[in-house]
């Protein structure tokens, strides 16, 4: 049996209470015999700062690229909101994006049917809702230079930001798009604004070349990023697989998500290029942050947290079988009405981290 080595890295706030969850997780994966995963654990964050005067150290970045796969928890909060601005507890998770070369960002939007009704939406657009939003993380116009505010000494400033993309880097975006569909309903929707600009056209150009060429038994169909996020609050079912740029994913992977509930419910991975052996660097991690209000509570909603666990079981491990054990008792413990409080409902019982965590591995022990 393969041994995998995944690095553990709660960080700050809730982040530590939710990621004991998914340790009591990997302990019941290993006992099953499913898998043999060795974890380390180590600080990222705020927490490292304390100790290191960092938010990650050169040890703990060794440690990231020496693993098969990372697992973090959260970062951040006001116990650090003076440190410099290079040090700062983000700065850690900037770190490890860019140094594991993490440039594809997937974004799940599921709809569990316990939950349907908790959505803006109405029951029948999201009940069974499962989309995956792959957003392009180290290029756009976050990254692209010029980036400056000017003085133009007329009592009037310019800021500039520059929306750049190579030939590559959409090609790349677009590949793990496309194998993703591949292992889902088949379908990609390419999403840019080629009718306005100049990366829309290349995009456009660049992904309808890839698939004539590598993909073409996936159905592509190119869509506008505006009108994307209409039919994603009119008709959200329409979609399977959603590929975008850096600017327009950070949007509509919001938008997406929040169509299914609670911040506390979000999984997300990011993920680097395959190497020789196809290996892909990978950080799995919920979308919410350390919620400094909640922290030390023990009432966290750990589910975003196991949700990514699932997805890094899938991705990085290739073992799907598992992460869909995981997936269906998360599924059935909100069935039986047990609620975290972000997640309250009438006629539901509120039950605290550690309580949910028992839940969920009581369910996969029942199911096994
Ligand atoms: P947040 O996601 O931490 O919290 C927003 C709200 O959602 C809070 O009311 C919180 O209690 C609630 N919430 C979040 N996760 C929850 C969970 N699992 N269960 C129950 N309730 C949950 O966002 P924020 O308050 O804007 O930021 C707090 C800190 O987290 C800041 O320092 C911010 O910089 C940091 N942050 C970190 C990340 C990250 O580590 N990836 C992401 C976003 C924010």
């Amino acid at each position: 049996m393969t041994t995998f080595k995944l690095l553990l890295l709660p960080g700050d706030g809730i982040g530590p209470e939710v990621m004991a969850e998914v340790e009591r997780l990997v302990a019941w994966v290993n006992a099953a015999g499913l898998a043999r995963i060795e974890t380390e654990t180590d600080l990222v964050g705020g927490c490292a700062y304390d100790v290191h005067g960092e938010a990650v150290s050169d040890t703990t970045m060794g440690c990231a690229l020496a693993a098969d796969a990372v697992m973090l928890g959260a970062v951040g909060g006001p116990k650090w909101d003076g440190v410099p601005y290079e040090k700062r507890p983000e700065a850690g998770l900037l770190r490890l994006r860019k140094d594991l070369e993490l440039f594809a960002n997937l974004r799940p939007a599921i709809c569990y049917p316990a939950l349907a009704d908790a959505s803006s939406l109405k029951r029948e657009l999201v009940d069974g809702l499962d989309i995956m939003i792959v957003r392009e993380l180290t290029g756009g116009v976050y990254f692209g230079e010029p980036k400056t505010i000017t003085d133009l000494g007329n009592g009037q400033k310019r800021a500039i930001d520059t929306q750049v993309y190579d030939t590559y880097e959409i090609e790349r975006i677009a590949a793990v798009a496309f194998e993703l569909a591949r292992k889902r309903r088949n379908l990609v929707h390419s999403a840019e604004k080629r009718n306005v600009m100049k990366t829309g056209v290349l995009w456009h150009e660049v992904v309808t070349r890839l698939h004539k060429e590598r993909y073409a038994d996936v159905k592509l169909e190119h869509i506008l990023a505006d009108n994307c996020a209409m039919q994603l609050v009119r008709a959200p079912k329409q979609f399977d697989v959603i590929v975008t740029d850096n600017l327009f994913g950070d949007v509509l992977s919001d938008e997406a998500a929040m169509a299914t509930g609670s911040l506390g419910m979000l999984p997300s991975a990011s993920q680097g290029g395959a190497d020789a052996s196809g290996r892909r660097r990978a950080l799995y991690e919920p979308v919410h942050g350390s919620a400094p209000d909640i922290a030390g509570k023990g009432v966290a909603n750990p589910i975003a947290t196991i949700a990514s666990f699932a997805m890094c079981l899938r991705y990085s491990f290739d073992l799907g079988e598992t992460a869909d054990r995981i997936e269906g008792a998360i599924a059935r413990v909100l069935d039986e009405g047990l609620r975290t409080a972000d997640i309250r409902q009438d006629g539901c019982r509120t039950i605290g981290t550690r309580e949910m965590g028992d839940a969920i591995l009581a369910a996969l022990d029942a199911a096994a």
